[in-house]
């Protein structure tokens, strides 16, 4: 038996008891005052009618203790004070029966008046005596309520019997089986042993129970102390316990809460007592409280809801409450003790799992991928309904064994594939992803990239694989349409330039694993631009589109055949033989190629040029190659139509030294041995010097100064060609300005610019500002271009670079003048301000041919007509300046006047005295 349990039935006994006692004490307590009360007429009592009063008195005496200390719903006693009007009926019922039953020689009169009063302060006393026990939860003051109990008692009595008024009648004979006044005080004795017996029974059933606890009172002892250690242990772990306690009665109204609830609900706990805290539950979960109440009235109950409660803020958190239904051990009344826990986080985190598991579901159903989990320690495999829709698969989404998957790989993607898969799993990767083709359900091949990420456990073991697997078939078919067009020449449908040379390179790779010579061969045909321009651009384009596919007929299977530009076409000739065979193989193949063709009824005779070179003789890489092929292509062309050239010894030592020239450029520009010469040009009318033109020396280590031809090749390459050029404009720039300041007229230095000048945006910026910081104007500087970078791709740059300088007061003078492509129209078009006759014209003997000086004097001409000063190069001897002074040549540059000199010689030259240009005095002084 629990020890709850037997202290509710030991209240239950003494709540008998007490309504029995105080049942009879009431009953016994009136029949004292009736003893007190005599009419002086005979007096009987009916003792049918007084053994109901007794019964009455004690029913609901017992009824009104009972449900006086069952009930605790509110705070004001109200039950108690319920109880005590029960206990006080019991009073009314006992003096009005026993009045009912009272006989006397005469007629009763009621005042009602007066027996309302009576039973008004008997009642009222009651339900304060009610009150004054029960209705407190905290205090209790049974003195005050027994003296309330017997004062309503008292007054109802005294009160009511004044409330009698008797008329005596002889006549009436009082008999029957009722006591008379001389009887009540065996009554009375009776009663007061009745009490005494059953406060007696009370007590000893009261012992008997207290008593067994006495009998092991040592063991009570220890096992209090035993108790104590739970209660504090129990104590503490409430303390730690986030779940606060609750007491509510049996409505669900809070009798007692923990303190931690203030914190937990951030409301005061004020607000949450009696049904205080519902009005702080969420409107929307308040129905599903209300299925909990009426809380059933029973005991062993359960009770388990999740609601929010409003914060103090106006913010809800979700709570979890349990409770269930006991006996209170002090009074016995159905209780219901719980807890109340903050749930919050736990709900929002699955409400926020929930989601995003739908989520998932959803994103799974909406994508196109075939998501796959596959557990490693059972090979299995779960797909998503991708499987089905995607790949044709329907009863995959089942789930398969690993092996489904890996047979349907394609035979020439498994053994890739799976190698991938394994190094992933094996090196320790969270990621494996791979592209390969898939077997679908019908059958054909899927382009698919399958990815996945790798679980792994604590010792790093792969134990799970989940990823997806995407058809990318489509995308596949695009970009395989679109790399097509990107790397094939849309006339011949040949690979252009940049596949071809990424073909080559793998060519390459494939001879050097098996052994084997590469020959690649360059065509070019010649005079193209006149197929062009005679027969028109459609005829132009047909014949390369026919000799494309003639040489894709000819050329070994295979080969690979190119478009490399507009006429320029290539062939990747792998596994060649050595030596005479190949180049006899080519010769074949080009005269079949140049035979003669009719294009819509026309007849068209075009012919190819050929440069070969052979791997790994001729280059190293697909890059060398080329160049060397190019390199025998140019050969071929300059000598002949339709010839055919192999890359060979003398265009090796050719490359070498242009390379060789390339480094020593290089070497100069770093070591800063780098120096402009200066040489003068000779008015040839005065004999004065003009002008200077810089010309590049060089320092080499070990044969000390050195014309520029040794690094010649320099100035054709992109990067050191500006290099160079920059180098000489600033210290062109430096030795200007230092004579400027030491007052050293040298009217104008020329400097000579590199075709690549015009490819960079910045070069007459680059120019300017070299002469703006050495404080140097302009109009004392001169560019000289060669003709070459007036035709061509660069001629939109040079004139707008040419118009800037120009602008800024640069003078223009075009290089080499009569050697290159450029037409005297060009004159026009650029601003250009000198002509420098090249030395061509010249200085190949020591008079001028009739020939050359008829063309120096038609240049001279037509360069005085537009205001262009002429300048001639490569003067050597008097009867040359002469010759040119006659034909009005301007200016004179030449050996004859001076070779270049360091820039501290220039000062000493323009004080010499002027030069004499005559045929007898020669080189004499004037
Ligand atoms: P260029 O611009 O035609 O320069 C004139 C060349 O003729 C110079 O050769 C000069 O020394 C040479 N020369 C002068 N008088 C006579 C003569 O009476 N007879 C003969 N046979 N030659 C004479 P240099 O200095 O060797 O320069 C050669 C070429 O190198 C220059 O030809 C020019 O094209 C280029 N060059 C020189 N310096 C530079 C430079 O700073 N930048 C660039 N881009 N090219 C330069
Ligand atoms: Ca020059
Ligand atoms: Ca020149």
């Amino acid at each position: 038996m629990t020890r709850s349990a037997t202290n509710g039935g030991r209240q239950r006994v003494w709540l008998a008891f007490a309504g029995i006692i105080s049942g009879i004490g009431i009953w016994g307590t009136h029949y004292t005052a009736m003893l007190g009360y005599s009419p002086g007429l005979p007096t009987r009592f009916d003792t049918g009618m007084a053994s109901l009063s007794i019964a009455a008195t004690i029913v609901l005496s017992t009824a009104g203790w009972t449900f006086a200390t069952s009930y605790r719903s509110d705070r004001w006693g109200g039950e108690a004070a319920l109880g005590g009007l029960l206990v006080g009926l019991g009073l009314v019922a006992a003096h009005y029966i026993d009045m009912l039953g009272m006989s006397v020689a005469g007629h009763i009169y009621f005042d009602f008046d007066l027996v309302a009063k009576s039973v008004g302060a008997g009642l009222t006393l009651c339900v304060l005596a009610g009150w004054l026990v029960y209705g407190q939860r905290m205090k209790r003051y049974p003195v005050l309520a027994s003296i309330a109990l017997s004062l309503g008692i008292l007054s109802l009595h005294f009160i009511g019997m004044a409330a009698i008024r008797i008329l005596p009648d002889p006549t009436i004979i009082v008999t029957g089986s009722a006591l008379g006044i001389e009887q009540l005080g065996g009554v009375v004795v009776t009663i007061a042993v009745a009490i005494l017996s059953v406060g007696f029974a009370v007590a000893v059933y009261d012992r008997r129970l207290s008593g067994q606890s006495r009998l092991g009172a040592e063991r009570l002892a220890t096992s209090s102390a035993a108790l104590r250690a739970i209660e504090e242990h129990y104590r503490f772990s409430i303390d730690a316990n986030t779940q606060v306690p609750w007491v509510a009665d049996a409505t669900g109204a809070m009798i007692e809460i923990g303190p931690l609830a203030e914190v937990l609900t951030d409301m005061p706990i004020r607000a949450l007592m009696g049904n205080g805290w519902r009005a702080c539950v969420h409107d929307d979960d308040a129905p599903g409280l209300a299925a909990n109440s009426p809380f059933e009235w029973r005991e062993g109950a359960v009770i388990d809801s999740r609601y929010r409660i409003r914060q103090r803020n106006g913010k809800f958190r979700w709570f979890r409450s349990r409770g269930s239904a006991r006996r209170s051990l002090d009074d016995g009344r159905l209780l219901w003790y719980g807890t109340l826990e903050d749930i919050d986080d736990q709900v929002r985190a699955s409400a926020a799992l929930s989601l995003s598991e739908q989520r998932y579901r959803l994103a799974l159903q909406a994508t196109d991928e075939a998501i796959w989990d596959w557990r490693h320690d059972t090979d299995w495999i779960d797909w998503s309904e991708a499987v089905g829709s995607q790949l044709g698969y329907l009863q995959a989404q089942a789930g398969t064994p690993l092996s489904w998957w890996s047979e349907r790989l394609h035979p020439d993607d498994r053994t890739r594939v799976v190698q991938e898969l394994d190094t992933a799993l094996a090196d320790g990767s969270t990621r494996w992803g791979s592209e390969f083709r898939f077997r679908k359900a019908d059958d054909t091949y899927a382009d698919v990239y399958s990815r996945g990420q790798i679980v792994r456990d604590d010792d790093g073991l792969p134990v799970r694989t989940v990823g997806a697997m995407l058809d990318i078939s489509e995308r596949k078919h695009v970009e395989n349409n679109l790399r097509w067009t990107a790397t094939h020449d849309a006339l011949t449908g040949l690979p252009t330039r940049s596949l071809f040379s990424e073909q080559l390179a793998e060519a390459l790779t494939v001879g050097g694993d098996t052994d084997e010579r590469v020959g690649l061969i360059l065509l070019d045909v010649d005079d193209f631009k006149m197929v062009n321009d005679t027969l028109g651009y459609a005829v132009g384009d047909a014949s390369l589109r026919l000799l494309g596919d003639r040489l894709v007929k000819l050329v070994p299977a295979s080969a690979i055949v190119g478009r490399l530009g507009g006429d320029e076409f290539g062939v990747i000739l792998p596994g060649i033989s050595a030596g005479e065979a190949w180049l006899a193989s080519i010769a074949q193949m080009l005269a079949e190629l140049n035979a003669p063709f009719v294009l819509d009824g026309q007849p068209i005779n075009i012919k190819a040029s050929i440069g070969g070179a052979v791997w790994p003789l001729d280059g190293a890489t697909a890059e060398e190659l080329l160049k060397s092929a190019a390199i025998a292509l140019n050969s071929a062309k300059s000598e002949d139509r339709a010839a055919i050239r192999t890359f060979n010894g003398d265009m090796r030592v050719m490359i070498e030294t242009q390379a060789a020239m390339l480094t020593q450029a290089r070497a100069a520009l770093e070591n800063d041995r780098i120096v402009p010469y200066y040489q003068p040009k000779i008015d040839l009318a005065t004999g004065a010097i003009a002008g200077f033109e810089a010309l590049l020396r060089w320092n080499h280590q070990a044969y000390g100064l050195q014309p520029p031809s040794g690094i010649a090749a320099a100035f054709e390459d992109m990067s050191l060609a500006a290099r160079l050029t920059d180098r000489m404009i600033d210290c062109v720039a430096r030795d200007m300005h230092n004579w400027l300041a030491a007052g050293v007229n040298f009217h104008k230095i020329a400097v000579n610019g590199s075709a690549v000048d015009f490819l960079r945006g910045d070069f007459s910026d680059r120019l300017l500002g070299a002469l703006h910081k050495a404080d140097v104007p302009p109009s004392l500087l001169e560019i000289e271009v060669t003709e070459s970078v007036f035709v061509g791709r660069l001629a939109k740059h040079v004139e707008r670079t040419l118009n800037a300088l120009s602008e800024a007061g640069v003078t223009i003078a075009l290089d080499d003048f009569g050697t290159g492509y450029a037409s005297l129209s060009h004159l026009r078009q650029f601003p250009v301000d000198v002509l420098k006759i090249d030395k061509s014209f010249v200085h190949k003997a020591a008079h001028i041919s009739d020939d050359d000086i008829a063309i120096v004097r038609a240049v001279v001409g037509l360069a005085k007509t537009l205001k262009i000063t002429t300048v001639a190069e490569g003067v050597e001897t008097m009867e040359q300046a002469v010759q040119l002074r006659a034909v009005g040549c301007d200016l004179a540059q030449g050996y004859l006047f001076n070779r270049a000199v360091t820039a501290a010689k220039v000062a000493g030259l323009l004080d010499a005295p002027r030069f004499v240009v005559d045929r007898e005095a020669c080189q004499v002084l004037c």
